[in-house]
């Protein structure tokens, strides 16, 4: 304890026997900051006060669970919290890493083992091969037929008798050929039979997929540098700003926020897919490779469809120039399924995009007359369905990812982004069960909006029996 900064404080205003050692921090006009022992247990409040010791010696690292003053405490315990766990995520993620290489190693050689085995016993040496082929042929017979010391009259008559056995034996014989070319055959298979290649491939396409996740992290970061700023500007300009502007802008960037300061909502990390199932490649976005329709409505021939072989992405493009238009993919979507389709935006997606599925009698009518999907970028209620949970995503921007949850029996489509947000189609918008669908992307314009042009990827398309 600092025993000279102690002896700088008063003895307390109440009771005069104690030296003062705390500071009230909740305070009004006329009450003095300076608090001792007593004043404390007096009032109980602990929370109001400081240790006057601890605010002059602690380090920089200790946080004050009432400092600074907050409308939430719950976010200085949570820091606190946070703070005290002393797992680091880079060292988990070596780890694991580290973990994932030995143990895979482990399992390759012990496959390899097994694998070469089972070759061995089917191997067939060359020496097994000259003794099997040796005893078919009966070289060595007619070897010894023909070197008899005898007539060759008595020879010749060997022979027509040792040729005759073995024609008759024609089928045995052909029968045991059959039979070693078989093994023979079998043996070279082998490489082929357990299609390590294969395995190799889909093992690195199941790696890449993170990609998917470190592209949404470097989204993240982005995000954070720019709350980051928006929050500096809010703190150095608070000075000459004005109240109302203060509060306005603290409630939007409190909103923004939201999104990303809840826990259990924050799951970018933890893109639903098919989380036991991480080794098997689900994605079927092939099925709608060049299944892409356009329709006679207005630019609708104008939207450019790009099917990325190697990234397995459907791209739809959208330029200035069209003001309305859709494309469909012809692939029916059928009621005894449900559906999972992803789709990622590049940009703020202009003011103006549906998605959502064209029943096939009705190839004509738009969505804007059925309202069978969802308008993003615009907030409209009619065509952006109704709010499960969060609120509209209205605004978009890069890398924000939408899945779509297609369940035509249950007459109804779910659109959900990572922070758990959550619409689906208005109750009188609902499908018809009875009827097939197809996934449809459509294009607008505002009355009074810039021509704007915009991309958006299908990066996911899996047709399922159940969720
Ligand atoms: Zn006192």
């Amino acid at each position: 304890m600092d025993i000279h900064s102690e002896l700088e404080f008063p003895l307390c205003e109440k009771h005069k026997i104690n030296r003062v050692q705390f500071i009230k921090i909740n305070i009004n006009e006329q009450d003095n900051v300076f608090k001792c022992a007593q004043c404390i247990l007096d009032n109980n409040q602990t929370y109001d006060y400081l240790y006057i010791n601890t605010v002059l010696n602690s380090q920089d690292d200790y946080i004050f669970k009432n400092w600074p003053p907050v409308n939430n405490q719950e976010l200085i315990n949570e820091l606190i919290e946070l703070v005290e766990d002393e797992k680091d995520p880079i060292r988990i993620i070596e780890n694991e890493f580290n973990d994932f290489c030995n143990e895979i190693m482990q399992k390759i050689e012990q496959k390899k083992k097994v694998v070469l085995q089972c070759a061995q016993k089917l191997q067939i040496e060359k020496e097994e091969f000259q003794n099997i082929y040796k005893k078919l042929s009966e070289k060595e017979n007619l070897k010894q037929i023909l070197k008899q010391k005898v007539d060759f009259e008595q020879m010749n008559t060997d022979l027509k008798k040792f040729f005759f056995k073995c024609y008759d034996e024609k089928k045995q014989t052909d029968l045991s050929l059959l039979f070693l070319i078989q093994r023979i055959k079998q043996y070279k298979n082998i490489p082929k039979a357990f299609e390590i290649q294969q395995i190799k491939s889909q093992f690195f396409e199941q790696l890449d997929k993170l990609d998917e996740t470190i592209l949404n992290c470097n989204f993240f970061r982005e995000r954070v540098d720019q709350i980051q700023q928006e929050l500096n500007l809010i703190i150095t300009n608070k000075t000459w700003m004005e109240n109302y502007n203060i509060e306005q802008q603290i409630n939007q960037l409190s909103e923004n926020l939201r999104i990303y300061s809840d826990n259990s909502k924050f799951n970018f990390l933890n893109i639903k897919d098919n989380k036991n199932d991480q080794f098997s490649n689900t994605n079927q976005i092939r099925l709608l490779k060049e299944k892409e329709q356009f329709g006679n409505y207005f630019n609708s021939r104008m939207i450019k469809v790009n099917y990325d072989i190697n990234q397995d992405i459907i791209s739809i493009y959208k330029c200035k120039e069209i003001q309305y238009g859709y494309v469909y993919f012809n692939y029916e979507m059928k009621r005894n399924k449900k559906y999972i389709v992803r789709v990622r935006f590049n940009d703020q997606g202009g003011q103006y995009i549906i998605f959502g599925l064209i029943n096939q009698n009705n190839m004509d009518t738009t969505i804007f007359k059925t309202k069978q999907g969802k308008s993003f970028c615009d907030y409209d209620t009619e065509y952006g369905g109704k709010v499960v949970q969060g609120s509209y995503f209205n605004e978009m921007s890069k890398g924000i990812i939408i899945e779509m949850r297609v369940d035509i029996e249950k007459r109804q489509i779910q659109f959900e982004n990572n922070y758990k947000q959550i619409n689906e189609l208005q109750p009188k918008y609902l499908l018809d069960a009875q009827q097939i669908y197809y996934l449809t992307f459509h294009f607008g314009q505002l009355k009074k909006q810039q021509p704007f042009e915009t991309l958006i990827d299908i990066i996911y398309f899996e047709e399922v029996d159940h969720f």
